[in-house]
């Protein structure tokens, strides 16, 4: 049997584990951490492994996600699959200091009100019709523009570029150019026009599909509803697994891998290596004799990363809030939020070893540069405690209506993400995001990366999925897989899915596809306000 060493047992380790164990191939994974999940793991937030968890942000399941799920509907749980752990979500309430609470439905829509509703968080009424307009053209442009043209042309110019959001009202700005940094704790202004538009266009898509749920999230902590009985399956398919056991570095001979180091000192082999550890760990894995075989790996170094980390605040009461997310518009560290307790059904907080807890409010922190309301720092700069008592109070601010809704007195304790570690200047992030900024993705590499036995499965890979997310891990963990099934010549290789548009846009894009090739603009460049942006964009054709 060919030995595979998987390095790193996040979604996308564990993903081609999976598909390479199923296809015979004899597994063994190292993973630095205790536990298994990577950046999606839930950890217990004291010393009791039974007790409360905690976890480095909530987790969501957008409507155009395939390979993740499809991974979920083959891991059993139960009678079922831990697939049947996603819950669809309702509605999202976005909170602000200065106007009354907005709630969009999540769920499809059933009638011609509830479709013009349910694109409100898009087209609000509050946007001038000039912004509205201007939208539905750049989003027709990129909508029909051919694929070659997104690569080249839209990932060099950012979001905040693409949409002109400087000549635009404020409303827009928010709404659609900030609106990205609390999703992926992306700026606008770094974000790649390409794949910032291309993730809005397939979550607006999943907004108007009536045939899948547009947005779910799990019935419990991520560890227990999905990555636990992941594990257990790999075991019994004969997957060997080896935690706390991080790996120093590559052996590398006669341009291959030959062997793991360990940080222990001892030593490991394989017939196949799939590195699966994190983008910013990467490039302390690759050799000058590997850099040289494969060049695109020499360029993992310049990809980019931003802050994105999450607290848990234990409530001594349930806080329902909306049953979705929520998204707190003026808070100056981008706070999003789910109130889990209503989702996690079957999950009994009173055998979690703390009699108080009734409610559980997970919030995600994506800016990490704007000074806060109580310190007056960027979270970067605060201690663990300021951080946690500078969120408390953005929420609180927030949530103050006409009905006060979070109260100091809920508070029976919080959890921050471990990731955090105190310095003398405030904390540093050992668990950074990737970010999709402005021509990255010529520096992001293949799954399948030139070297005669090693393979990447990571969220930073290229992927149809793109942005970094649990979705795009596995489908790099899949490509992974399948590299490795063709040279070892197994046929039956896993499913990857592109990315899915309306038919009825071929032909425009077909046309585009020729234009493009003729050093020629696209069609759409034909009304004023679009002539404008894109003049740079049709000079560099
Ligand atoms: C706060 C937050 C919220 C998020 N929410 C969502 C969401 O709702 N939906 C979504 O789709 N995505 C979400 N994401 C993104 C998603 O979690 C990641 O993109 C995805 O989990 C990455 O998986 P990975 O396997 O590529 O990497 P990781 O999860 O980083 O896994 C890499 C693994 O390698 C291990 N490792 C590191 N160094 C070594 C070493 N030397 N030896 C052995 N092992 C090593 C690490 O411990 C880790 O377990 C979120 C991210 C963050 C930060």
């Amino acid at each position: 049997m060919t030995e595979v060493s998987v390095v790193g047992g996040g979604i996308g380790g564990l993903t081609a584990a999976q598909e390479l164990a199923e296809r015979g191939f004899d597994v063994t994974v190292y993973e630095a951490n205790d536990r298994f999940g990577g950046k999606a793991r839930s950890m217990p937030i004291d010393d009791d492994p039974a007790g409360l968890q905690g976890e480095h942000g909530f987790r969501f399941f957008p409507a155009f996600y395939r390979h993740v799920v499809d991974t979920m509907e083959r891991i059993p749980d139960g009678v079922g699959s831990v697939a049947d752990n996603l819950v669809e979500t309702e509605a999202t309430l976005i909170a602000s200091t200065h106007r009354p609470d907005q709630v969009a439905e999540t769920g499809s829509p059933e009638s011609l009100r509830g479709w013009l509703e349910a694109l409100r968080p898009a087209f609000a009424e509050d946007l001038p019709s000039e912004d509205v307009r201007f939208l539905l053209e750049r989003l027709a442009y990129l909508l029909t523009a051919c694929e070659e043209r997104r690569e080249n042309e839209l990932d060099d110019v950012s979001w905040w570029e693409f949409i002109d959001a400087e000549n635009r009202s404020q409303e827009f700005q928010d709404r659609l150019a900030f609106a990205t940094q609390s999703l992926v704790a992306l700026r606008p202004e770094v974000g790649s026009a390409r794949t910032i538009g291309t993730i809005y266009m397939q979550l607006l898509f999943g907004q108007l599909d009536p045939n899948r749920p547009t947005e779910r999230i799990l019935n419990g902590p991520t560890n227990e509803a999905w990555i636990d009985p992941w594990v257990a399956y790999l075991e019994d398919l004969g997957v060997e697994f080896h935690p706390a056991a991080p790996v120093r570095g590559f052996e590398v001979d006669g341009g291959q891998v030959v062997g793991l180091e360990l940080a222990d000192g001892s030593r490991a082999g394989g017939d196949e290596y799939v590195l699966a550890v994190p983008v910013e760990v990467a490039p302390k894995f690759v050799t000058p004799e590997l850099a040289r075989i494969a060049p695109e790996l020499r360029r993992i170094d310049r990809l980019e990363t931003a802050w994105m980390n999450g607290i848990q605040f234990y409530l001594d009461e349930d806080l329902e809030l909306t049953r979705g997310h929520q998204v707190y518009a003026d808070a100056p560290w981008a706070l999003t939020s789910i109130s889990q307790r209503q989702f996690w059904t079957g999950y009994d907080l009173g055998e979690r070893g703390s009699d108080d807890v009734e409610g559980i409010l997970s919030v995600i922190a994506s800016d990490w540069e704007t000074p806060g309301i109580v310190y007056d720092k960027p979270a970067r700069r605060c201690s663990r405690e300021e951080i946690a008592t500078e969120i408390w109070e953005q929420l609180k601010r927030h949530l103050d209506g006409p009905e006060t809704r979070l109260t100091d007195d809920l508070l029976v304790d919080w959890f921050l993400d471990p990731a955090l570690v105190e310095t003398d200047d405030g904390v540093e992030n050992r668990s950074p995001l990737l970010i999709n900024t402005v021509g990255a993705l010529r520096n992001r590499p293949p799954a399948d990366v030139g070297v005669e036995n090693l393979t990447i499965a990571s969220d930073y890979v290229r992927t149809n999925s793109d942005l970094a997310s649990m979705e795009s891990a596995n489908e790099a963990g899949r490509r992974a897989a399948n590299a490795v099934c063709r040279r070892h010549g197994v046929g039956d290789t896993a499913r990857i899915w592109e990315l899915e548009e309306p038919a009825v846009l071929e032909p425009f894009k077909r046309q585009d596809r020729i234009r493009y090739r003729l050093g020629l603009p696209h069609p759409a460049e034909v009304t004023q306000s679009l002539r404008r942006v894109t003049s740079r964009l049709g000079g560099r054709a």
